[in-house]
């Protein structure tokens, strides 16, 4: 597998910094931008302005940022998983209508587990040697390639031209970064992150699974699962944070703040729009 950042936005901390301040200022954003170019917002201000936003959920902004990357030689199994996700992000993937696999080209992707027991190993290389052979047959017999792909399986190698924006970026960090995510897409979705680290670690450190410190903070997977992970070790899980806050809640006989379902109480009270006084609801 080959991940290669191609390009980004033009000083995109400067955008990112621009795009937030419009909307807490009363400045124009020309001015805002003005304030940036002649050097009275000094670097540092803007990373640690951006810093503080980007621990808020305003995050639109964010889409402001785009990332173009080049990868190559990751399986019909991960790509499939990737294009699942649509929102503020574009492909464009190799064809298998108009590209004719030569078979040194048609090396298939092979996980570690398979490499790991030889007899299934090589009985794998078997089936995709006679895979690879059905497949340059059909074309020689003038088979169109588009109908000589069915044979193809999930290892055949694929790649892509993609363009992300940050806000995608961080989703799709979140859940594939994520230990519970499939290896190779998990180890497809750190290399970008790698690539991003290696130019701009002021938003790189930003890309994290959502038990992140920067991101949700916490493991919401299942418990079982999260006991598993050698993140575990560093990260909690929610149901420890909430029984730690209900003990305590107990213990210092703070009960209104006792976690608790909602009820319907609480949404006519959102309804009602009461809520700079609780006091009328308990
Ligand atoms: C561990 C794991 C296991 C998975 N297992 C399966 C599986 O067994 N079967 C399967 O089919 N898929 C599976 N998926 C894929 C998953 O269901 C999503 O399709 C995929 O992760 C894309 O993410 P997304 O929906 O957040 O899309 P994105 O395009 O990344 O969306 C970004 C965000 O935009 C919003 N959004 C996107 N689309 C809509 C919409 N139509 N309406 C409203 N808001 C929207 C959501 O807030 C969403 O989180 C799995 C994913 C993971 C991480």
């Amino acid at each position: 597998m080959e991940v290669k950042l191609i390009d980004y936005s033009s000083a995109p901390l400067e955008k990112l910094y621009a795009a937030f301040r419009t909307c807490y200022s009363s400045k124009t954003p020309i001015e805002i931008w003005e304030e940036i170019t002649n050097g009275t917002i000094p670097k540092e201000k803007i990373t640690s302005f951006i810093e503080e936003r980007l621990k808020t959920g305003h995050s639109s902004p964010l889409e402001q940022i785009v990332f173009w990357f080049a990868v190559s030689g990751i399986s019909r199994s991960c790509s499939h998983q990737l294009v699942r996700h649509h929102v503020g992000i574009s492909f464009e993937q190799q064809s298998q209508r108009y590209v004719k696999y030569k078979e040194d080209k048609l090396e298939f992707i092979t996980p570690k587990t398979i490499k790991s027991d030889p007899e299934i190993y090589d009985k794998y290389q078997k089936l995709m040697k006679e895979i690879s052979d059905f497949y340059q047959l059909a074309l020689s017999k003038g088979i169109p390639a588009e109908d000589a792909r069915f044979i193809l399986p999930n290892a055949t190698p694929t790649n892509f031209h993609i363009l992300v924006n940050f806000r995608e970026l961080q989703h799709i960090s979140d859940l594939r970064l994520c230990t519970r995510a499939q290896w190779e897409i998990r180890q497809l979705v750190a290399k970008m992150r790698s690539e991003i680290m290696k130019v701009l670690p002021e938003l790189g450190k930003f890309l994290q699974p959502k038990c992140g410190e920067y991101r949700l903070g916490y493991c919401d997977e299942e418990y079982k699962e999260y006991v598993k992970c050698p993140l575990s070790k560093v990260r909690p899980h929610k149901e420890d944070l909430f029984n730690i806050f209900n003990e305590y809640i107990t213990k210092e006989k703070i009960q209104k703040t006792q976690a608790k379902p909602l009820s319907e109480k609480e949404f006519q009270f959102i309804e009602e729009s009461k809520l700079e006084s609780n006091e009328e609801l308990y």
